[in-house]
């Protein structure tokens, strides 16, 4: 059994004692750098000149200044930029200011684990990953609970790595719902499966699928939209409220019968095995060397991508459809954390 941390097992005075340096303030950023305020730590948040998340950030009551003198100030950084950008981030602004002893912080494997950023053996590198999206770890901080969170070891410099990590973990409200330890290639790789086979990659090419069959078999596009986007969330919430078996239990039963008859021909084994070929490229480093690439290259294919789903008939129609539906608090890419 993997151990969980709770409350009890930290020690809130170590991150008390050390300066934190909080680098980006988008949805990870500005729920670590708030609730770690709020939990009486000594931290700012560095942001490039001109950044637009500045006034957020000063109105949240947060120092903000350049992540140069953010990393010159701080003796714990955690790096909340965008995966993409922290190879660059690392080497040409955090290196340099590296002192012995000091700690290196992310909230996610990928940099570390596949060879982006190589701190040196002074430094104490770890992870403390919530397992959800910022806007909830800063609610549930506020609320008296916690978002849980994993905790990874990369390198124990000083020997008082996971401590000084359980420490941040319950100054950011972690330790409140459990704090698992995990290892940073085990988090880096099911994190990218997760998100490539099924919660993102996989969900939104069955969604698009089954939308544009029906449209074309003549269905109108609104109730394609119901049907295959947004009943989603209530099949979604039976399944993380009772599993499998309770959400099969909730539908019909012919809904049950439709399921355990055609579901493997939606996922035949071929399907599986496409999984396993996914899986073999997160691991081999193939997909992230792809997806740097795919940045230096000024992100062709992930830009044409997100214009070509916008004019696409689900998201016109899906738009129209939430706005007569105002309690759902409509969100676009726009709205910002
Ligand atoms: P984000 O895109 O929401 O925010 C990034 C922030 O970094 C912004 O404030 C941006 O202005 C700033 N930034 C970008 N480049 C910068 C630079 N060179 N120097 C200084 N600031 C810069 O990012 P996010 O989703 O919060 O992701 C941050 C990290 O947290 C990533 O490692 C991600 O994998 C991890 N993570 C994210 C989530 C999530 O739900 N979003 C969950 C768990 C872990
Ligand atoms: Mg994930």
């Amino acid at each position: 059994m993997t151990t969980v941390y709770y409350e009890k097992d930290a020690n809130p005075a170590l991150i008390a004692r050390r300066k934190v340096a909080v680098i980006g303030f988008g949805s990870q950023g500005h729920a670590h750098s708030m609730n770690l305020k709020d939990s009486g730590i000594d931290v700012v948040v560095g942001l490039r000149e001109g950044s637009r998340r500045e006034p957020t950030a000063s109105a949240a009551g947060i120092k903000v200044v350049t992540p140069e003198d953010a990393a010159d100030w701080a003796d714990v950084i955690m790096v909340l930029v965008p995966d993409q950008h922290q190879r660059d981030l690392y080497s040409d602004v955090i290196a340099p200011r590296l002192n012995s002893g000091d700690a290196l912080f992310f909230a996610h494997g990928f940099s570390v684990h596949f060879g982006f950023v190589n701190a040196p053996p002074d430094v104490d590198v770890a992870m403390v990953a919530p397992k959800g999206p910022g806007h909830l770890v800063r609610r549930q901080y506020v609320e008296g609970s916690g978002v849980p969170a994993l905790v990874a070891i990369h390198q124990d410099a000083t020997g008082e790595a996971k401590p000084l990590a359980l420490s941040y973990a319950h100054g950011i409200g972690g330790t409140r719902a459990g704090v698992i330890e995990t290892t940073f290639k085990d988090e880096a790789e099911t994190d990218l499966f997760g998100e490539q086979v099924i919660l993102c990659g996989g969900l939104d090419s069955m969604i698009l699928a089954a939308f544009e069959t029906l449209t074309e078999a003549g269905y109108p596009e609104e109730m394609a939209y119901f049907e295959v986007l947004h009943e989603l969330k209530l099949i979604v919430d039976l399944l993380f409220e009772g599993g499998i078996s309770w959400m099969r239990h909730s539908v019909s039963d012919t809904a049950e019968y439709g399921d355990i008859s055609r579901g493997p021909r939606i996922v035949p084994p071929e399907t599986k095995a496409t999984m396993k070929e996914i899986l073999d490229e997160i691991q081999s480093g193939a997909f992230a060397r792809e997806w740097m690439a795919e940045n230096e290259a000024g992100a062709p294919k992930l830009l044409a991508a997100r214009e070509a789903v916008a004019n696409h008939p689900i998201e016109l129609v899906g738009r129209q459809l939430r706005a007569m539906m105002p309690f759902l608090n409509e969100k676009s890419p726009e709205d910002d954390i």
